[in-house]
């Protein structure tokens, strides 16, 4: 399906205006219509699908950016993907029932850090903009009289029952009337509206961030979104993204601290570190005394995690993970180490055979070899990457 070029469809430039997109759309819905074209079923719904995309700025963008596949899976917080779908492929429509535009939705995504979701309760204010029904016209984009049949659809409202790309038939919206089947004559129009009946209207809402918000939690503010045809409104709906943070990961309500860089004399005498909390508490780490800390391991601190979502007195873990960072060549002198050994583990004694080859051990550099055979059976340490194409 990637391989449908929407520009090519309506041929245009990929940097085509939205003016030269609407023209050529309507050029070709006329040329291609089942009407006057009956053959040519799979190109009209190709045309009506490609101006779809192409006349709207967010999925345009998706487009741009993702292909269809983004507009189809919602990449970027395009949520609408499974109703915008479910108009042009009626399997999808069975599991998802509506229809996006046509229900009034408007989706906004909101970034948070994750500070403030750790904090709660503070206000954003959130601006966006939704259509309504003009007041000059009533919604009707002009006098009754300036009507006329729309000739996209030929006055249907839909473009009905085409096969697309090998999909099975469907009813979809004729996008250039909406599905009221005429259009209003050029210098009849009403003007704030162009014709459509519907304006734009700025909107300015606060959204109370919730403690412990999920990453893409789903907010609704109900009538809040776009006005339809029938005057009733859909919802708004503010999608949570938590932004990355520099200090923790969070996966649930649990916070990770990767990597925690120590020194062996951290690991081997004793180990202290603070650092600020997402609340700008100071918390400090401590290890007893005696305690030692091995490469990788892991610790946790009970409760010191994300509150959780919806249960104000409950909160997820903290987990730290500990690398033990050897000093460098030469760090001391051979007396120095002499005493030091004195004080470590004894070092298992070696007895060399007779005649036995002493070999020097050269560093290590991962580096791409041109051919070696792997027989799948080559022992392979961690971190050793195995260079064959
Ligand atoms: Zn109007
Ligand atoms: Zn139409």
């Amino acid at each position: 399906m990637d391989n449908l070029n929407l520009y090519e469809v309506l041929g245009v430039a990929p940097d085509a205006s939205d003016e030269e997109i609407k023209k050529n759309y309507r050029k070709l819905a006329k040329e291609f219509h089942p009407d006057k074209n009956p053959d040519a079923g799979d190109k009209f719904k190709e045309i009506s699908f490609a101006y779809e995309v192409l006349s709207d700025p967010e999925k345009r963008r998706i487009y741009d950016r993702y292909g269809l596949k983004g507009l189809q899976e919602g990449a970027d917080g395009f949520s609408d993907a499974s109703e915008f779908f479910a108009q042009w492929f009626p399997f999808e429509r069975v599991s998802t029932g509506g229809r996006g535009r046509r229900e009034g939705k408007v989706v906004i995504k909101v970034e948070l850090t994750l500070e403030e979701i750790y904090i709660g309760g503070m206000k954003k204010k959130l601006e966006y903009k939704r259509q309504k029904l003009c007041s000059k016209c009533n919604g009707d984009g002009g006098p009754k009289e300036a009507r006329e049949s729309c000739e996209a659809c030929g006055g249907a409202g839909r473009a009905a029952a085409f096969t697309f790309m090998g999909l099975s038939p469907f009813d979809a919206t004729c996008p250039a009337c909406d599905g009221r089947g005429f259009t209003i004559k050029e210098d009849k129009k009403c003007s704030p509206c162009q014709g459509s009946g519907f304006v734009e209207q700025k909107m300015k809402r606060d959204l109370v961030v919730e403690r412990g918000a999920p990453h893409m939690l789903k907010v609704p503010f109900t009538n809040e979104g776009h006005q339809m045809r029938g005057g009733e409104y859909g919802d708004l709906i503010v999608i949570i993204a938590q932004k990355e943070h520099t200090l923790f990961q969070r996966r649930h309500a649990n916070l990770y601290m990767q990597d925690l860089e120590i020194n062996i004399t951290e690991a081997l005498c004793g180990y202290k570190h603070c650092f600020k909390h997402l609340d700008g508490r100071n918390v400090c780490l401590r290890t007893n005394p005696g305690e030692v800390l091995q490469n990788n391991q892991i610790k946790m601190v009970r409760g010191s995690g994300m509150p959780v979502f919806n249960k104000a007195t409950e909160s997820g873990d903290l987990y730290m993970k500990f690398k033990v960072k050897f000093p460098d060549n030469d760090f001391a002198t051979a007396p120095q180490l002499a005493m030091l050994e004195g004080l470590l583990p004894p070092r298992p004694q070696v007895v060399i055979p007779k005649n036995a080859e002493e070999v020097q051990m050269t560093d290590y550099k991962p580096q791409p070899r041109q051919h070696e055979e792997d027989d799948g059976q080559s022992p392979h340490f961690e971190g050793v990457q195995c260079q064959t194409a």
